[in-house]
């Protein structure tokens, strides 16, 4: 362990990352006399997108005692229920992967072993799943804390405005000590015999000194790759999309859906999410199979309004670096690692690269014991999130373009391999300790993509027929009229949302 107490912190890069991280530690760690700086560039900018996220986001804005309809009114915010996919499975189909669970377990089977056997008479498996019966009808309450009403099974998450979301994080960085730098960084200076980072240095010749700092500069790496050099590992083989182009338009089409659209392209694929005041879309592509200008093209041709912006052109690696956190600079947001947008799990990853941050913060000096094992951590959960991402364009029968028939066949990595065969075969499901998708959420997409189990589990067939059938009816029943009492979405943003 070095003996280097860890006084002050320099948050390196002011996007969703810099700001999520400078609020976190702002709100745990100030009071104990820790001095958090945070340089950014305005120049430089954001990446400017980041748009959907999923459920864990409230236990973090729960943690910075944030208030639901402030946050939803500064960010522009709407709820987030899950991701209608369209196209995936075979043009022309579409299905849900909603939050939440599907169905109870009876007598100890699980629900989709039942479902299977019964799949006939039972109807989708959505029907068993509030979340997505809220979804499919675009409506929206807040869950029922009590864990015996159905209501109690809602889950959600926000699309919101990121940039929006950063600056409410920087008045809440700022109003608890948080001192912001603005200027470019055109050097680190690392010491020279262990390597630890010491400064960052602004080409005005400012120099920012600091005990830890948190790489959040985003695709550039500025002091975890470019400075410490650690390298990246690069999933294209798996993972072809590497570029995006992204556009606001007006408020149009099937406006505030309680979802993201996905939609599947010839050569990548297109997200919808509505905000209060505009729709943010996008087409995630590969290059290799699609040019930038047929990218935009395809994208203005699929717009529900007028674009409200100029096209946005990105470009990134799918991967993660090899380890996160190296000597006294930890690596947080896209400077980490992206897989791809599809899940909307970069912002989360965010959280949880601060949490872990947080848990294991180096108050007494850096300990390699530590490092290890948030590096071990990050790239278990890392690579779990890939598995899941790949698993919707491998399980595709599309073979319609060069781009799917690419996907379909290519080789994917064995822990998926795995997973998706126990699945095939008798809708096995083993959790891993480091899945942040679980059961349900796999059950969505392999069974959305047409994935069905060959056989059921043996012990659905001890189960009296009748009483099931009665069972399955009284809960899709119940289900069914939970969420058609519910109110229309966009009539609750406003009013939930609306002045205070
Ligand atoms: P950035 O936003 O790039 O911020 C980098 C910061 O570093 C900036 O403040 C910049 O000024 C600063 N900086 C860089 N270099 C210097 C320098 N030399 N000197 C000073 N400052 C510097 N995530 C989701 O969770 N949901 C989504 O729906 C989603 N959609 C996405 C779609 C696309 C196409 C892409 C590419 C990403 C998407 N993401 C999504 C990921 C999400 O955008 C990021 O995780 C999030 O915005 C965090 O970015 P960041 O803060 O790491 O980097």
């Amino acid at each position: 362990m070095s003996d280097q107490r860890v006084r002050s912190v320099v948050v390196v890069g002011g996007g969703t990352a810099g700001w999520m991280t400078a609020a976190a530690l702002a709100k745990t760690l100030s009071a104990q006399g820790l001095k958090i700086t945070l340089v950014e560039s305005e120049a430089i900018g954001t990446v400017g997108v980041g748009e959907a996220t999923i459920p864990p986001i409230l236990t973090f804005n729960a943690m910075l005692g944030i208030d639901e309809p402030t946050f939803m009114r500064a960010t522009k915010a709407s709820f987030k229920l899950g991701i209608e996919f369209v196209d995936w499975g075979a043009v022309g189909e579409t299905y849900h992967h909603p939050f939440g669970t599907f169905g109870l377990d009876l007598e100890g089977i699980k629900f989709h072993q039942v479902w299977r056997k019964f799949a006939d008479l039972a109807g989708p498996i959505g029907d068993y799943n509030l979340t997505e019966a809220a979804a499919r009808r675009w409506r929206f309450a807040l869950p029922d804390p009590d864990p015996s009403k159905v209501m109690s099974s809602l889950r959600y998450a926000y699309h919101f405005d990121a940039g929006l979301y950063a600056r409410f994080l920087r008045g809440f960085s700022e109003q608890r000590g948080v001192v912001r730098i603005e200027g470019r960084i055109g050097r680190v200076d690392q010491n020279a015999g262990t390597g630890f980072v010491e400064a960052v240095v602004l080409e005005d010749g400012r120099r920012v000194e600091g005990d830890f700092f948190v790489d959040c500069t985003g695709f550039r790496g500025l002091v975890i790759g470019q400075a410490l050099k650690v390298p990246y590992q690069d999933w294209g083989r798996w993972l072809p999309n590497n570029r995006a182009v992204a556009i606001g338009c007006q408020l149009g089409g099937d406006g505030l859906t309680p979802f993201t659209r996905a939609t599947a392209r010839e050569g990548g694929w297109q997200w919808r999410i509505p905000l209060q005041h505009r729709i943010g879309n996008g087409y995630v592509y590969s290059s290799h199979h699609v040019d930038d200008q047929r990218a935009l093209d395809t994208l203005l041709a699929n717009l529900d309004g007028a674009p409200t912006d100029e096209p946005n052109f990105l470009r990134f690696t799918p991967g993660r670096r090899e380890r996160a956190w190296e000597k006294n600079v930890c690596s947080i947001g896209l400077s980490a690692g992206f897989i791809e947008p599809l899940e909307s799990t970069s912002i989360h990853m965010i959280q949880a690269g601060v949490t872990k941050l947080l848990a294991l913060f180096p108050r007494n000096g850096v300990d390699p014991l530590e490092i290890d094992e948030y590096n071990r951590l990050t790239a278990e959960q890392v690579d779990r999130i890939r598995d899941f991402v790949i698993l919707h364009f491998h399980a595709t029968r599309r073979d319609d373009t060069d781009y799917w028939r690419y996907l379909s066949s290519m080789t994917v990595p064995d822990s998926l391999a795995r997973r998706m065969e126990l699945f095939a075969h008798r809708g096995r499901w083993f959790p891993s300790e480091y899945d942040l998708f679980h059961e349900p959420n796999w059950l969505a997409v392999l069974l959305g993509q047409g994935i069905v189990p060959e056989e059921w589990d043996p012990l659905v067939d001890s189960l009296p027929e009748d009483q099931v059938r009665q069972r399955l009816s009284h809960l899709s029943a119940l289900i069914a009229r939970t969420a058609e009492a519910m109110p229309d979405h966009a009539e609750f943003v406003a009013r939930y949302c609306g002045a205070p």
